[in-house]
Parts: structure tokens; C-alpha cells; sequence
């Protein structure tokens, strides 16, 4: 059992993948970072190096903090360099059949008691270990974005993970600055539970002519000081990201009250995806944004 992790591995080399990368270095890990997308991982390289260097403009961490942390990151297509890896953290795209594949090709280079996290929003813990050599070493490790800002990690263990594989974990998100919430493996675990559901309800109240897109996000930002109004907020998380995981509560636990608002497909029909496409409750192609209902 790896009692301490010192060197990472993390496959993905996308938007949560080099935020992981970027905040395991500056704790003194040493990562591998692997993506199949050569591209990605010049991308990614680029985007931590810009990132650590506002964190040294801003005086948060030292120019020879950056230097070192950027020489612990090495970067690849070959899943060999994972074989003396003690975890390898998982935060490849969103779909299981390529969570699946990529857990074929990782187990047999890996130590055999090394363990896997996958940083999964939505894919049942339970259900991903089972696909592997090591349930038991098998854990959901949940990082939130922007990763170097955002201070928590929920950890969800599945049917089958192991006490000592929980507390290696837990101690590498204490060592990388993060706060943990520990989550039971039920549908979108903890904090998406109870966040989506929230702005699902809000656009129920927009289709529904209870207030327009202003009122609705005032009333929230001034009336619960909530920082971002719920639709500001949902065009923030993408309109897409939202309705899939209202249909992953809606069909996991199979309560009507999770039923996605037909407003919210619609939008997603039009491809008014919130701020990455440019429109969604607010238009983005003015300053400020504008309500567009
Ligand atoms: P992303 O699209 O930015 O990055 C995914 C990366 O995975 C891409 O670089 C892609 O090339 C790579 N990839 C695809 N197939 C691969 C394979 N077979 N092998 C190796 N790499 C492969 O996605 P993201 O937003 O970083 O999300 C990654 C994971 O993190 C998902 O499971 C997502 O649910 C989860 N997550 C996302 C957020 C968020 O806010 N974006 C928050 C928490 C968790």
C-alpha cells in the first residue's frame, strides 16, 4: 500500500487535468501528465506556466516556487511512465466508455499497489471500479473549477474502496491545500446535488413568467447573498453541463423533482450554451452581458 504519494499521474490534459497538474507541483509532487492529444499537452503546459506566473505577479508564490514546480511536471503519450507512479488521477472526457478504455491500457503498467482516482462529476465510483483490477484502490477524487482557486475536494468512495486507500487520498488533498467533503457514491455526489437542482428551479421560474432573467438573479444575489444569480451562474457551468447532470439525478434516483426544465433543453437545442458559446440566459457580445429574455 502506497502510504504516501509522491509522484502523480494524471490522464487528461484538459481544463481539470492541468489545474490538478499545476497545484500537485507546487505541493511537491512530482506528475506525469498524459493526454492523447499531443496538442493538449503543449496547451496545458502553456496554461499552467501562464497561471503560476500571475500567481508570482500577484506575490503568492515565488519565481523559484514556479521554476521548480514546472520542472516536477513531465508530460507524454506513453502510458509507460505511469509504472512508478503511487496514484494516477483520471480527468479525461466526460464519457465512460473512454474512462473505461483508458483504465484497460493504465492497470497492467501500474504497481499493483498503486492506487487510481477519477475526477468524474456524474460516473457512478462504484461502477467505474468494478471495470478495474483494484476496486479497492479505487476512489472518486473531485476537484472543482478553476482547480488552483477553488479550495475543495470531494472524495467518494465506492462500494468496494479500501479504508487506506481513503486516507491516502485524503491526506494528498490536505497536502495540496484543499478542503475535503466526503461523499457517499450517490448520483452527482454532494455539492452538484444540491447546486443544480437550485438553478433547474430557477429557470422553472423563468419559463414560468414568476420573473425575468434580471429579477431572478437579483432577487438571489441580494435577496440569499449568493455571489452570482442562478442564471449567471448556470451560463458560467454551461447550459449542456447542467442538463446533464439534472438527467443524471433524474434518472439515478428517479424522483420527479429532479425532471431537467424543458426551458433549459431548449436552450441546449439552440445550442445557447451559457458563456462558451457566447449566448445563453445573458448575451455575452455586449458589456455588460444582457438579459436575453
Ligand atoms: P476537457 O474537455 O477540458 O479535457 C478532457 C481531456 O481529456 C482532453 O484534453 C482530451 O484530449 C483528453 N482525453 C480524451 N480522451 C482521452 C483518452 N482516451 N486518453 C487520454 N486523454 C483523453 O474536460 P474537463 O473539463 O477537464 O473534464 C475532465 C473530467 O473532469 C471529466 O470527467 C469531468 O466530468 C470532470 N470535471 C469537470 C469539471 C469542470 O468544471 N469542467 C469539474 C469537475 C470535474
Amino acid at each position: 500500500m502506497a502510504a504516501e504519494i509522491n509522484k502523480l499521474g494524471v490522464v487528461g490534459a484538459g481544463l481539470m487535468g492541468n489545474g490538478i497538474a499545476h497545484v500537485a507541483a507546487l505541493s511537491g509532487l512530482d506528475v506525469f501528465m498524459l493526454d492523447v492529444e499531443a496538442a493538449a499537452l503543449d496547451k496545458a503546459r502553456a496554461t499552467i506556466t501562464k497561471n503560476m506566473e500571475r500567481q508570482v505577479s500577484k506575490g503568492g508564490i515565488q519565481a523559484a516556487d514556479r521554476d521548480a514546480a514546472l520542472g516536477r511536471i513531465k508530460t507524454g503519450t506513453d502510458y509507460a511512465a505511469f509504472s512508478d507512479c503511487d496514484l494516477v488521477i483520471e480527468a479525461a472526457t466526460e464519457r465512460e466508455e473512454v474512462k473505461l478504455k483508458i483504465f484497460g491500457t493504465l492497470c497492467p503498467v501500474l504497481r499493483p499497489d498503486a492506487l487510481i482516482a477519477s475526477n468524474t462529476s456524474s460516473i457512478p465510483i462504484t461502477r467505474l471500479a468494478a471495470a478495474t483490477d483494484r476496486p479497492g484502490r479505487f476512489i472518486g477524487m473531485h476537484f472543482f473549477n478553476p482547480v488552483p482557486m477553488m479550495r475543495l475536494v470531494e472524495i467518494i468512495r465506492g462500494l468496494a474502496t479500501e479504508d487506506a486507500t481513503f486516507e491516502a487520498v485524503r491526506a494528498l488533498a490536505e497536502r495540496m491545500g484543499k478542503t475535503v467533503a466526503v461523499a457517499q457514491d450517490y448520483p452527482a455526489f454532494i455539492v452538484n446535488r444540491v447546486l443544480c437542482p437550485m438553478l433547474n428551479e430557477a429557470i422553472y421560474a423563468l419559463m414560468e413568467g414568476v420573473g425575468d432573467v434580471a429579477s431572478i438573479d437579483a432577487g438571489l444575489k441580494l435577496g440569499a447573498n449568493h455571489p452570482m444569480g442562478p442564471l449567471e451562474l448556470a451560463d458560467f457551468v454551461g447550459l449542456d453541463t447542467l442538463l446533464s447532470v439534472m438527467r443524471v439525478l433524474h434518472e439515478g434516483l428517479g424522483d420527479p423533482k429532479y425532471r431537467p426544465c424543458p426551458l433549459l433543453a431548449k436552450y441546449v437545442e439552440a445550442g445557447w450554451l451559457g458563456r462558451k458559446s457566447g449566448r445563453g440566459f445573458y448575451d455575452y457580445s455586449e458589456t455588460p452581458p444582457r438579459p436575453t429574455r
